[in-house]
């Protein structure tokens, strides 16, 4: 750890020791980490993770935190790319984004510039690089739909993929374990005014159709195509409570944090709706939120899988 920190300081890359996450966390959950690094440019990003590599250090790339439950401090380094706002680089119809840059200022960057295509994401709170390893969506819409190229790290390399090489579904892509530098997209062009409408209409129907509070969005995946919230909603489990933790009423799938709540009531409210769905329709529901400090966590997400 030492020598990581010898490294930030003399790089002057952002960092801090234990970092309580739960502070950035949209749900406001989780632990300590041992170390937060805080990349503010592609430049700087790629610095790291070539350090990281060399020195066999394994590691952790989070976005904006909208998706992952921290369930236990972290001993390896935590690299959060939210910070990294530095390239939104439009040529026409083609933008090149950093990784680290928020979904809604890129898409209020994209509407400013009449370009179509992600009106339906605006809502999204995730970074660019987070929404593509998910392929998060909404209302129709997918962040793979524009998408020409990503640029990443893997195995101490950097290089492009086209989106034909990448295999995505709903709320899915084969890119885990793969570090997204940057992305490329290519737009459509239509009138701003269009543009302003759609995007204030997709928002209107997120308000009506989402809680407000702090969530981690979505809960479970879907179940043959049909919403978990479909079966948390007909087993009665809506406003179901455990301690600070609420299945919102608003929307079944998504579990709310009245700012009381904790990670063990999270995972005991998320095993007992598990539970009671299985019991009510046989249905077993995945999680779509990532733990991460799971025993059972997917190390293939790590691109490097050394302890140093
Ligand atoms: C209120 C609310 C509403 C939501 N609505 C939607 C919705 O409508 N549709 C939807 O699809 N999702 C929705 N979500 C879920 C969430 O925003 C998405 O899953 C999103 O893709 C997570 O992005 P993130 O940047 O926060 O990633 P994180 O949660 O920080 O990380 C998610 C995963 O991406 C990986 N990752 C992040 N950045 C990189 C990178 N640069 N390179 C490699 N791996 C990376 C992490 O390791 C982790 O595995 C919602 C969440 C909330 C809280």
């Amino acid at each position: 750890m030492e020598r990581l920190k010898n490294f930030l300081e003399k790089n002057d890359i952002e960092f801090e020791l234990n970092f309580d996450v739960s502070q950035i966390s949209s749900i406001k959950l989780g632990g300590l980490l041992d170390i937060a690094i805080f990349p503010k440019s592609e430049k700087e990003f790629e610095k790291l993770l070539i350090f990281l590599y060399k020195k066999k250090f394994y590691y952790k790339v989070i976005g904006n935190v909208s998706n992952v439950l921290f369930i236990e401090n972290i001993h390896y380094p935590v690299i959060i790319t939210n910070k990294m706002n530095d390239k939104v680089v439009i040529d026409k119809n083609v933008v090149k984004v950093s990784a680290g840059v928020l979904v809604s200022k890129f898409c209020d960057i994209l509407k400013k510039n009449g370009l179509s295509g992600y009106e339906g994401i605006i809502g999204i709170p995730a970074t660019v690089g987070g929404a593509i390893i998910n392929n998060a969506g909404a209302f129709g819409y997918s962040i793979s739909d524009k998408l020409k190229s990503i640029k990443v790290f893997f195995n101490g390399k950097i290089f492009d993929i086209e989106k034909k090489e990448i295999k995505f579904g709903h709320h899915y892509s084969n890119l885990k374990g793969l570090i997204i530098l940057s992305a490329t997209f290519l737009f459509e062009f239509k009138n701003e005014y269009d543009i302003i409408c759609l995007c204030n209409e997709f928002t209107y129907k997120r308000t009506n159709s989402q809680p407000s509070g702090l969530s981690l969005g979505s809960v479970f995946k879907q179940v043959n195509g049909k919403s978990a919230g479909f079966y948390i909603e007909r087993a009665g489990l809506k406003n179901g409570r455990v301690g600070g933790i609420v299945i919102s009423s608003k929307h079944a799938n998504f579990f709310v944090n009245d700012k009381s709540g904790s990670v063990l009531d999270f995972l005991r409210l998320l095993a007992i709706t598990q539970n009671l769905v299985d019991k009510e329709f046989g249905v077993m529901l995945v999680p779509e939120i990532e733990k991460v400090g799971d025993k059972n966590e997917n190390f293939s997400r790590f691109s490097y899988s050394f302890k140093e």
